[in-house]
Order: structure tokens, then C-alpha cells, then sequence
């Protein structure tokens, strides 16, 4: 347990923060307005997403919790990212590691965590993944690490250099230091919650912003007080999920917007060829909501900034949303956004 504790913060301490990048918004709007908006980029984690945290945030709970032994089996539900992070940590410590995974998870992911020694069980949908993790864990004695449950837990909240907190220290010589709106959206809904969490401890006056794709039973629920289940699969791979999951915490979400999935990836590739980089359809829809945000902060006279993240790159998703062919068989056009987008580039107004 030591050594293990010890690989994955020497891991750690080798490894740089992720970057606070500030997205080149139009400047022509300039007048008596003055907004920024900030892209925390999860990329440059060496396996490619903010899943990074996560995975080392719930090894590191597991271990310290006795429920990680030399040799045990680690186990996770996921739609891929997760499973990606932590086939990672789980080679760092010679443990075996099986991903339980919906059959529609890209091929990218299921290579990277195969070339890390991880092992890829399907399910036919996403809500089948909790009760297969939870029966492969007993039948092999293992460790279900259960993102879905644990996120909001295993992470700091009150800092020791998490998202949160270096978000709020990568801005401290920015213009507008303390942002009017911090907009991500929700998988585990980890993320959400650690950030949501910082802000009141902090007492900053900052928002969080959630944005929810179709299909997910985290908005309806949040409008609706009261647990919906929609039983779907979410289009938009990292968010949206079925069920509300138990990481996600509404009391610290100030606000949720419920984003189309033709917008979605219609703002991702709109962002990628800002950024002259592919970014993630999850991107899309953080940049979606931040935009609708910024539009209203103009159209108000408000100053300020908004900071969101780039969850993943978009080059682990050549032949999904980056296919047309692809696009059109899962009923998503997003074309039909080109008209907002340049409206908001245009004029900074956003419909
Ligand atoms: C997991 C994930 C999210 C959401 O983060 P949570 O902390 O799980 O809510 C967003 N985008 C991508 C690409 C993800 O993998």
C-alpha cells in the first residue's frame, strides 16, 4: 500500500499543471464591455483528459481505504475515458484492470486502454454498466472503483491544488480574477461539485454553470427537483448519463442549460478551428453554454470573465464526430448552428 501510495504521487510531482488558456474572442465587439473567456485545457494530462484526476483521486481514496490489495482486480464502469486514465494507474502498480464499457465506445479508447494492459467488457447499454462492474467485482473478488459514486468523495474540495483552486490561481493576474460564471458540464458529476464546492468554501461570488446534453437525466432533474430517469445513452461522450448519478450534488450548481447535440458538435468544430486543434464534442458543449453566458453578460452591460474546460481532444474522435457520414446516421446535423454562431461572432448576441 506504501509503494503504491507513494508511485502515484511521485507521479504526480513529475507531472506540470494543465494550462489556463484564454480564447480569442472577436474584438471588434469592444465597447463598453469588457469580457475574456478561459479554457482550462485537461489535454495535456498525460492520458488525455481531466479523467486524469479522477483515476488518481480514486486509487488514491481506494488505497487509503484498504480496498486495494497487492494483487486485487480493479474494476470500473465507464464510457471510456475513466477506463483510459485508470488502466494507467492501474499498470503503475501491476494491477489488473477490466473497463466495462457500452459496445459504442470509440475504437480510439478501447485501444489505449488495451496498449495499457486493461482488458474491455461490453455491455449493450449505457445503463447496464453499474450492476456488470458490480457483478464481474464479486465474481473476480475484486475492487469496482464506481466513478459514479465516489467522484464527488474521493476528490479535495477544499483545494491541495485542485481544479478548482489552480483555476482560481492561474487567473489571480487576469483583468477580472474572480469570474462571473465557471460552466462545465457533468458525467460523474464530480467535477461540477468539487468546483461548486470550492467557490462556497472560498465565499468567491463566482457561478457555476452546469450544461447538460439530450438524453441526460441531469437537467429534467434539476428543473424538476425530483429524480427523472430517461434510461438513454447521451450522444456527447464524458457527459450526460442516464440516471442522476450519487456524485452529482445540485445544491452547489447555480444554474443549468440544456444544450442540443447538433450544437454541441456544431461549437466543438467551431472551437477547433479557432484553436487550430480538434477538441472534444464535451468541449462543444461547455463553449455553448459559456457563449449563451458571455451574450447575456453583453447584453446586460456586465464586465467579466467566464472560465470552462477542454475536457478531451477531439483526435480520439476521427470517425464519430469528426465523420459526416457518422453524423448523419446518429441524427445530428450540426450545420444547422452555423447561423447562431455567426450571429455571435458577429454581433456577441447569441440565439
Ligand atoms: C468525464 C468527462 C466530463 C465530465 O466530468 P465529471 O467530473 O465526470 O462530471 C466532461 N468531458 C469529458 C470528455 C469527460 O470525460
Amino acid at each position: 500500500m506504501d509503494n503504491a501510495v507513494r508511485l502515484i504521487e511521485a507521479d504526480a510531482r513529475r507531472s506540470a499543471d494543465t494550462h489556463l488558456l484564454r480564447y480569442p474572442l472577436p474584438s471588434r465587439w469592444a465597447g463598453d464591455v469588457d469580457v475574456a473567456l478561459y479554457l482550462k485545457d485537461e489535454t495535456t494530462h498525460i492520458t488525455g483528459s481531466l479523467k486524469h484526476r479522477l483515476a488518481r483521486s480514486l486509487f488514491l481514496y481506494s488505497l487509503c481505504n484498504g480496498w486495494i490489495g497487492e494483487d486485487t482486480t480493479v474494476i470500473e464502469a465507464s464510457s471510456g475515458s475513466t477506463a483510459v486514465s485508470e488502466a494507467y494507474f492501474a499498470a503503475m502498480l501491476g494491477l489488473p484492470f477490466i473497463a466495462v464499457m457500452p459496445a459504442s465506445t470509440s475504437a480510439a479508447k478501447i485501444a489505449l486502454i488495451e496498449s495499457q494492459g486493461g482488458r474491455c467488457h461490453f455491455v449493450s447499454e449505457s445503463a447496464e454498466v453499474y450492476a456488470e462492474a458490480q457483478r464481474l467485482a464479486e465474481q473476480t473478488n475484486g475492487h469496482y472503483l464506481d466513478q459514479f459514486t465516489n467522484a464527488e468523495r474521493a476528490t479535495d474540495w477544499r483545494g491541495n491544488n485542485n481544479i478548482a483552486e489552480s483555476i482560481f490561481q492561474q487567473l489571480g493576474e487576469e483583468t477580472h480574477p474572480v469570474p462571473e460564471w465557471i460552466v462545465v458540464g457533468a458525467g460523474t458529476g464530480g467535477t461540477s461539485a468539487t468546483i461548486g464546492r470550492y467557490i462556497r468554501y472560498r465565499r468567491y461570488p463566482t457561478r457555476l454553470c452546469v450544461v447538460d446534453p439530450e438524453n441526460s437525466a441531469f437537467f429534467p432533474s434539476y428543473e424538476q427537483g425530483a429524480d427523472v430517469v430517461t434510461g438513454a445513452s447521451s450522444r456527447i461522450e464524458g457527459i450526460g448519463r442516464p440516471r442522476v448519478e450519487p456524485s452529482f450534488v445540485p445544491g452547489v450548481v447555480d444554474r443549468m442549460i440544456s444544450v442540443p447535440d447538433s450544437g454541441s458538435v456544431a461549437v466543438a468544430h467551431h472551437v477547433g478551428r479557432v484553436l487550430g486543434r480538434r477538441v472534444g464534442p464535451s468541449t462543444g458543449t461547455n463553449m455553448w453554454g459559456a457563449f449563451k453566458l458571455l451574450a447575456e453578460m453583453i447584453e446586460n452591460g456586465c464586465s467579466g470573465s467566464v472560465v470552462t474546460l477542454l475536457a478531451d481532444s477531439g483526435d480520439r474522435y476521427d470517425d464519430t464526430y469528426f465523420c459526416d457520414e457518422w453524423l448523419t446516421s446518429h441524427g445530428m446535423e450540426p450545420s444547422e448552428s452555423a447561423a447562431s454562431l455567426a450571429e455571435f461572432e458577429r454581433s456577441g448576441r447569441w440565439s
